[in-house]
This record gives structure tokens, C-alpha cells and sequence, in this order.
């Protein structure tokens, strides 16, 4: 017999994932979708996440071996490299699957060059258009263009670039206008097919931004790129993880007791904590504080004292009827039609709902709800 494992695990709702793709494709108009898997589908694996955004138009992902493991899932169509070749030989890996492959410096221009191929590529010539991270400078776009162009190792060249800050204001001013204003005027009158916008752009920003692509990450899985400012229901954006687990001891404390290490929440009146087989080691940020939102059996309640390795604890004094094996969900849907999203969480913890998605660590069974 195998042993049981502790009773942590994180669900991967198939049916949420497909209903979030069906949102970007709403709000993104004629645009295709790419459906961005990148860091093993924000932590929800590859192959969990193929189940529900099958129907993309396209994967986008940076990571070679996620790439295979989408073609041996069998997927067959587009898949795109968002950070291109990391060496001259990954163009051949590049030729053998099929991947079309962002290009953003000279590098990787000198590395098609030299290779040899007998399909030619598609890429994405990306525009560093005020992120200052990878791309060529509008003032280098056209060179690196023309330059592509002449190359007998490209086939399509599409146009892309990313923004800062669509999911709000920068500097209280519009958060894209420079950056869509720095692209459009270098690329106006280039042919190809264009991507531009991030989740945000694409919930945000649609009718401005031209795109024949847009790149849907977090909205794929339920994350809100711009909470607080608007939360799930204002975006009908549903969780597509939930990680819980459960009670595993019960203490009752007298006003003046403490929690956990470093005493850091001292009770002020009688209280019921329940002690939750959770801790940072399975990827629930330690950074939440005393007051942090979780579900027990579906219930609101708070977390008390620091979170520790493989443990939390979670005030009870509310909760008469739960105890020992209730249910507790960290994020996503809990039982009885409740949901905890992963946003508010991520806030509590100053941080955002990608970092706690990504971090759910190897020691968490996943399991997959599949489609309807
Ligand atoms: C990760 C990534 C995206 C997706 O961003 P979200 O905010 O998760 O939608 C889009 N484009 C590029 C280049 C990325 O690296």
C-alpha cells in the first residue's frame, strides 16, 4: 500500500483555463490568442494547462523543453519562443519542432545567418519600445528588418513589442501611449503581422492597440493583472488553481498565548486556532502576515503568526463548526460555490498572483479537474 500523502494539493480546473481563453478571445476582437505557458504554464503544468487552452491559436513559452513537451502532447500548431534563441545551435531545435522564435538582437540575426535550414523561419523582430529590457530601439528596428529580410533563412517576419504599464497610469499619465506611439511610428508602413499587448493591454486597451496577436498569460489562469483596481468578477475571470489542504491539530488559547516561531500574534481573548498542513515549502508565500484571507470548509477566516515551513495556522474563534480535517483553501474555489482569488492573497503578501502561481513547489500533487 502506499502511504498517504500529507493532504495538500493544488487542482487544475480545465473547465476555468478554457473559460479565461474564451474571455481574451472576446475582448481581443480579430485578434489570435497566444496562450502564454511560459514557466511551466505559471505553474500549472504544461500538460494541465494543454487540456483547457487547446483551443488557443497558439503557445507562447520561452523554455525549450516545454515546447517538446507541447509537441509530443500533440499539438501542432504555432508555438513562439518569446525570448528567441539563447545560442546558434538552438536553431536547429528551432527548425526540428516547428517553433517560431522572437528575435531582439544582433545575435540572434548573425545566428540565422549562419544556419543552415531547409524551412525557413518565422519571427517575431521585437521592438524595444520604452521597457528597456530585450529588443532592438525603434532607431535600430528598421536596420535589423531590412537585414532579416534579405536573409534566406526567414520566411515571415511579424512585428512585436511589450508594454510597461498597461495594467495602469505611469507617471499619472495613459500607461501605452508612448511606447504604442514609439512603435507605430517605426513600423507603419512594415508588412507582417503584429503582437503587442499582455493580458492588461488586451483587457484594457483593445480598441487602441492594432494587434493580430495578443499574448494572454495571467488572465489565462484567473489572475487580475491590474487588482486592486478591478478584481475577477469586474473582469469574469475564474480561478484556474486552487491549492488547499487541511486542518491537521486544533489548540485553544488563553488571552496573552502566542503562535508559532517568533510569537508574532499573541491572543487577547480565548481563542480556537486550527494548525493547516501548509507551509512555504510547498510555495505559500511566508511573506503573509497575521490577517492574510483563507477558506475553511468554504468559510472566510484569517491566518495568525508566521507562516513556517510546513505549516500554518488559521484563526478559528469564528468557525465553531470547523476543526480538525475541515478543508482549507489557500486560493482558488473552495467548496459550496466559494472562491478565494489568488490576488487578494498575493496582496496580503506584497506580491502579485504570477509569483505565487509559479512557486507552488514539486512536493504538491497536482491534480486536474478535466473539461465538462
Ligand atoms: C509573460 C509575457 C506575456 C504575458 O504577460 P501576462 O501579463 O501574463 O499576460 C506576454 N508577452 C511577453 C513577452 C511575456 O514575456
Amino acid at each position: 500500500m502506499r502511504p498517504m500523502p500529507r493532504p495538500i494539493e493544488a487542482l487544475i480546473h480545465a473547465p476555468a483555463l478554457a473559460h479565461n481563453l474564451a474571455r481574451a478571445r472576446a475582448c481581443a476582437a480579430d485578434a489570435k490568442v497566444w496562450a502564454v505557458v511560459k514557466a511551466n504554464a505559471y505553474g500549472h503544468g504544461i500538460a494541465a494547462a494543454y487540456e483547457g487552452l487547446r483551443g488557443a491559436d497558439g503557445f507562447a513559452l520561452l523554455d525549450f523543453a516545454e515546447a517538446e513537451q507541447l509537441r509530443q502532447l500533440g499539438w501542432r500548431g504555432p508555438i513562439l519562443l518569446l525570448e528567441g534563441a539563447f545560442e546558434a545551435r538552438d536553431l536547429e531545435l528551432c527548425s526540428r519542432l516547428r517553433l517560431w522564435h522572437a528575435v531582439h538582437c544582433q545575435e540572434q540575426i548573425d545566428w540565422l545567418a549562419m544556419h543552415k535550414t531547409h524551412e525557413p523561419h518565422r519571427v517575431f523582430l521585437k521592438m524595444n519600445s520604452g521597457m528597456n529590457r530585450l529588443g532592438f530601439t525603434p532607431s535600430a528596428f528598421r536596420a535589423a528588418w531590412t537585414r532579416l529580410n534579405a536573409l534566406p533563412q526567414v520566411d515571415e517576419i511579424s512585428l512585436m513589442t511589450h508594454f510597461s504599464d498597461a495594467d495602469a497610469l505611469r507617471f499619472g499619465q495613459d500607461g501605452i501611449a508612448h511606447q504604442l506611439a514609439a512603435f507605430e511610428a517605426v513600423t507603419q508602413d512594415l508588412p507582417g503581422e503584429r503582437s503587442l499587448s499582455n493580458s492588461a493591454a488586451t483587457l484594457r486597451h483593445t480598441p487602441r492597440v492594432r494587434s493580430d496577436w495578443v499574448r494572454a498569460g495571467i488572465m489565462s489562469y484567473g489572475g487580475v493583472p491590474d487588482y486592486p483596481e478591478h478584481d475577477a468578477a469586474h473582469w469574469d475571470l475564474r480561478p484556474a488553481m486552487t491549492l488547499r489542504s487541511r486542518i491537521i491539530g486544533v489548540q485553544n488559547l488563553q488571552p496573552g498565548d502566542t503562535v508559532g516561531y517568533g510569537s508574532s500574534f499573541t491572543a487577547d481573548k480565548p481563542m480556537r486556532i486550527g494548525i493547516v498542513a501548509c507551509g512555504y515549502a510547498d510555495g505559500y508565500p511566508r511573506h503573509c502576515p497575521t490577517g492574510t484571507p483563507v477558506l475553511v470548509d468554504g468559510r472566510r477566516s484569517r491566518t495568525v503568526g508566521r507562516v513556517s515551513m510546513d505549516m500554518l495556522t488559521v484563526d478559528l474563534s469564528d468557525l465553531p463548526q470547523a476543526g480538525f480535517g475541515s478543508e482549507v483553501t489557500l486560493w482558488g474555489q473552495g467548496p459550496k460555490g466559494s472562491v478565494l482569488h489568488i490576488d487578494e492573497v498575493a496582496r496580503a503578501g506584497g506580491t502579485i498572483g504570477y509569483e505565487l502561481m509559479c512557486a507552488i513547489t514539486r512536493r504538491v500533487p497536482m491534480h486536474l479537474e478535466a473539461l465538462g
